[in-house]
């Protein structure tokens, strides 16, 4: 699982950072009519012809958000382009063009670095987001990335957290818990490798989870099925801290309460076993794992015919007066209250 084996390493030191900037962003080619200048000058120039503009940053720190030892670049680079965008399509706007910033340490070879940008420039093609600039620097503490989104919107269009009313129905799109459970059997086979450096990891027959955990997709589709469908959400949030802690980010800001059901939490059965196997409940998986990247949102009841039938989104629930309160009813009909981590299936964060 070591990360720069048999591979041959040219040394950054030598291209300088001018370079290096340079060889990593020659051959950007413009695809949004709101860039008007990309890299290579002071700012970028965008344009965005009298609508709404998003902007949206997240930081990803080695050791913190990421373990090179079974993170591969490309899928790091993906993987930040892919949270940031998010961010964009949980305002219900269009993404347009990104930002990315690096920190790298001298152990990095070109290699590594251009590894990285091409999970960079993959996730950037398939979004339709245009890479406009960033910054380059050398790093004493590990890898760090910090991405910049951009988007737009018309005002009519942009949702809100703000804007759930009683008696809206709570909706999720995929399923969560994925990305959790993809970590922990990551973490397992790492420490298992490094007892024993001649043991393969074994993640046979779970490749949904790893790849729910290492390459996330950031719901545009959602986005575009609920403007087919005429169906403007009332509240929206993408779900990177748990369905739990978005959920009473929703009902906060709106000052309103929920009900939520357990039975109706879409769950892939892969995640479901793997929990079992990792003796956690899949249901706080799902609670308060993160990482899930798909969209949290409530619409108004009369929508119910317009999104009952679609595949790819589920109804858990719905939106209450603010005195009942947040609750989770479980399986065998029980209410208590939501907590934003878990009930006690997770030890605190370590120190
Ligand atoms: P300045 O000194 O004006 O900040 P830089 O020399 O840092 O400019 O960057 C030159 C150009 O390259 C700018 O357009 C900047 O946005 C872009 N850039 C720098 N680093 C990166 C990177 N890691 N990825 C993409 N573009 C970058
Ligand atoms: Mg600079």
């Amino acid at each position: 699982m070591s990360l720069f084996d048999n591979k041959e390493k040219t040394n950054i030191e030598a291209l300088g950072e001018f370079g290096l900037i340079n060889y990593l962003t020659e051959n950007i080619k413009i695809s949004q009519k709101s860039t008007v200048k990309g890299v290579g000058d002071d700012a970028a120039v965008l344009d965005f012809d009298g609508k709404k503009v998003l902007v949206s940053t997240d930081m990803l720190l080695e050791g913190i958000h990421f373990d090179l030892a079974y993170t591969p670049l490309k899928h790091l680079g993906y993987k930040a382009i892919q949270v940031n965008l998010s961010d964009i399509y949980a305002m219900n706007g269009i993404a347009s063009q990104v930002t990315v910033s690096i920190g790298i340490s001298s152990k990095f070879p070109l290699e590594a670095v251009e590894e990285l940008y091409e999970g960079i420039y993959l996730a950037c093609e398939k979004y339709n987001v245009d890479l406009v600039g960033g910054d380059t620097s050398s790093s004493k503490q590990g890898l760090v990335i910090s991405v910049t989104a951009l988007g737009y919107a018309d005002e009519k269009d942009i949702v809100y957290r703000n804007g759930a009313e009683e008696g809206d129905l709570i909706c999720v799109s995929g399923d969560l818990g994925g990305a959790y459970t993809g970590l922990q059997l990551l973490e397992r086979e790492k420490l298992i490798y490094l007892e024993n450096p001649n043991i393969q990891p074994d993640l046979e027959g779970k490749d949904y989870i790893v790849e729910r955990q290492l390459k996330p997709e950031a719901r545009r589709d959602v986005i575009e099925l609920l403007k087919d469908i005429e169906v403007k959400p009332t509240a929206m949030i993408d779900v990177s801290d748990g369905l739990a802690s978005e959920l009473l980010h929703i009902c906060k800001q709106s000052n309103k309460g929920c009900n939520l059901y357990e039975e109706k939490i879409p769950m892939d059965p892969m995640t479901f076993e793997t929990a079992r196997e990792f003796n956690l409940d899949p249901t706080v998986c799902a609670l308060s794992g993160g990482e899930d990247y798909e969209l949290l949102f409530t619409v108004k009841q009369a929508d119910y015919d317009k999104i009952k039938f679609k595949m790819d989104i589920t109804i858990i629930g719905y939106i209450t007066e603010p005195s009942a309160g947040c609750n989770l009813i479980t399986k065998a009909g029980n209410s208590h209250p939501l907590k934003a981590q878990g009930w006690n299936a997770f030890s605190p964060p370590a120190p």
